[in-house]
């Protein structure tokens, strides 16, 4: 299978002759298909596409904007099984993982076709007699949706249906890693009934195909979700020329477990937030920061449990965590691993690949938890996204606050106690964007804004009451029905 552009409705194989295989993480003889890295001006081609769409898509009523994005949301339902297999197959996430992700972008979909009916802005009385004012929200143009591999049918989705929605039209440009969940995002939109150039799908390397449309002066405003180094560096791009920038970019999200917590869900909530998607998520929880009370308990009880998750491929129901997305990041996570010794971490379980029957051909790591891990550590600093849990013990709950804080990033985070008291000021303090309270640091709603605070995010929340925000242009009208020329208020 070749992956195909999607410019202008019609799908098309990119004449480039640079190409990467799209391998299966948890099997690597099993190649699904083969992605060609678009030339840079096949990119234009889907900008200009989608700037010509342009006109046509904003004047369409955003009701019936929205009927297609539903559409869309009955065709993931329809098609959810053979995309949640798809997206298990090429990312290596277990099938319940991936099941929730398309239930996910089923419920974002269907939160922003209702939207499309609530395009509503505000009137305002004015200071003058017979005068008033209101604001429309207006369409921006062009906006790129820049992806990452992580959550490769949610994150686009998220991006792909409020930008729609809002009347813009869009490039859409996957993680190389994950072209076979972009093309059937692409094509359910397209069943949907997308006019051509509204919706346009460029597969390519982010430094070339990428880089040009993050350059391409008709590209209003751009959605990331990705790394820090990449988020940066096209948020500087990008603002050289005015666009618009949104990134969503990394995290090292903390737990506090205090001694009064319920030992057993503290446990478990810890053990799926830094194992689950084998710790490939943004949210995922890669700091526990435990009393000295319990946290002897505490790394027991999460050893023991990490020694027990079940590894394999994704496909079998019975596994519990499946590989690294590929070489690279499996080769990020062992490094990490070596620099927590080296750091002098005490490692209490995993610290290697997993071997034998099953594994060698895949990315696999044993689920991996450092003890007695120190706040300057590069373990408890740097985003690694892979098992790997850094335990930080501390004296008590102000040192908890002020160790859950020491982090450059900001997305999520959560609490274990049941003092109301100090879960308001936990609530109150940290500096996280989401937090969760006896819960793990993972997870979100459809209908809930979603974002992170500090080096994590840039912009606009998405999803939610917010999810439109970046999408539209506010526009204040100014009414006057007086008849006469203005006295007076001239500023
Ligand atoms: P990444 O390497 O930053 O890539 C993200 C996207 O940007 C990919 O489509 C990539 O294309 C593209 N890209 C790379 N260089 C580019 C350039 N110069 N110009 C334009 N586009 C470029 O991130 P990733 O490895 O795919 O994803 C993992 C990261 O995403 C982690 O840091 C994770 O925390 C973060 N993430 C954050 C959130 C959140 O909501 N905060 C959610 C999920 C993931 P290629 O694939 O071709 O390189
Ligand atoms: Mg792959």
């Amino acid at each position: 299978m070749t992956y195909q552009n999607f410019i202008n409705g019609k799908w098309i194989k990119s004449i480039s002759s640079k190409s990467v295989a799209n391998t299966n993480p948890a099997n690597t003889d099993d190649v699904i298909g083969e992605v060609i890295l678009s030339t840079r001006d096949e990119a234009r081609a889907a900008v200009d596409a989608a700037s010509d769409a342009f006109r046509g898509w904003r004047a369409t009523p955003a009701p019936t904007r929205g009927r297609i994005v539903a559409k869309a949301a009955r065709l993931f339902e329809d098609n959810k099984e053979e995309l949640a297999q798809i997206l298990t197959r090429e990312e290596g996430k277990t099938i319940a993982e991936s099941r929730g992700e398309l239930q996910r972008s089923i419920n974002v979909a269907d939160f922003c076709a209702g939207e499309s009916r609530r395009l509503t802005g505000e009137t305002i009385p004015s200071e003058l007699p017979l005068n008033f004012a209101y604001t429309i929200k207006q369409p921006l143009g062009v906006v790129a949706c820049v992806t990452p591999w992580n959550f490769p049918v949610a994150i686009p989705v998220w991006k792909i249906a409020p930008a729609l929605v809002a009347g813009n039209t869009v490039v859409f440009k996957p993680a190389t890693l994950t072209p076979a969940t972009a093309v059937r995002i692409v094509e359910i939109f397209e069943e949907a009934g997308i006019p051509p150039g509204v919706l346009n799908l460029i597969i390519g390397s982010g430094s070339e195909a990428g880089d040009e449309i993050i350059n391409h002066r008709a590209v209003k405003a751009i959605s990331f979700t990705g790394s820090n180094g990449v988020g940066i560096r096209l948020y500087e791009q990008a603002s050289r020329r005015g666009a618009k920038v949104q990134c969503e970019m990394g995290g090292k999200n903390p737990v506090v477990i205090l001694e009064d917590a319920d030992m057993d869900l503290a446990v478990e909530s810890t053990a799926q937030g830094a194992f689950g998607s084998s710790g490939q998520r943004c949210t995922a929880t890669s700091r526990a920061v435990v009393v000295d009370e319990i946290a002897d308990e505490f790394v027991t009880r999460i050893t023991k449990r990490a020694e027990s998750m079940r590894l394999g491929p994704g496909v079998d129901p019975q596994t519990e965590m499946g590989p690294s997305v590929d070489e690279s990041q499996f080769n990020t996570v062992l490094r990490y691993i070596d620099i927590g010794r080296e750091d002098g971490a005490t490692l209490a379980c995993g610290g290697s690949r997993a071997t034998g029957d099953g594994f060698d051909k895949g990315y696999f790591v044993h689920p991996t938890v450092f003890d007695h891990v120190t706040p300057d550590m590069r373990i408890a600093r740097e985003e690694i996204f892979g098992p790997v849990l850094s335990v930080l013990r501390v004296k008590n709950f102000d040192e908890a606050m002020q160790v859950a804080n020491d982090c450059e990033y900001g997305l999520s985070s959560s609490i274990f106690t049941n003092d109301a008291a100090r879960i308001f000021r936990f609530v109150d303090d940290i500096e996280t964007g989401m937090t969760h309270i006896n819960s793990p640091t993972t997870g979100g709603e459809a209908h809930i804004p979603f974002g992170g605070t500090k080096g994590t995010g840039i912009g606009d929340r998405e999803q939610g009451s917010t999810a439109l925000d970046f999408y539209t242009e506010l526009k204040v009208v100014y009414v006057d029905y007086t008849g006469r020329k203005r006295e007076g208020n001239l500023y």
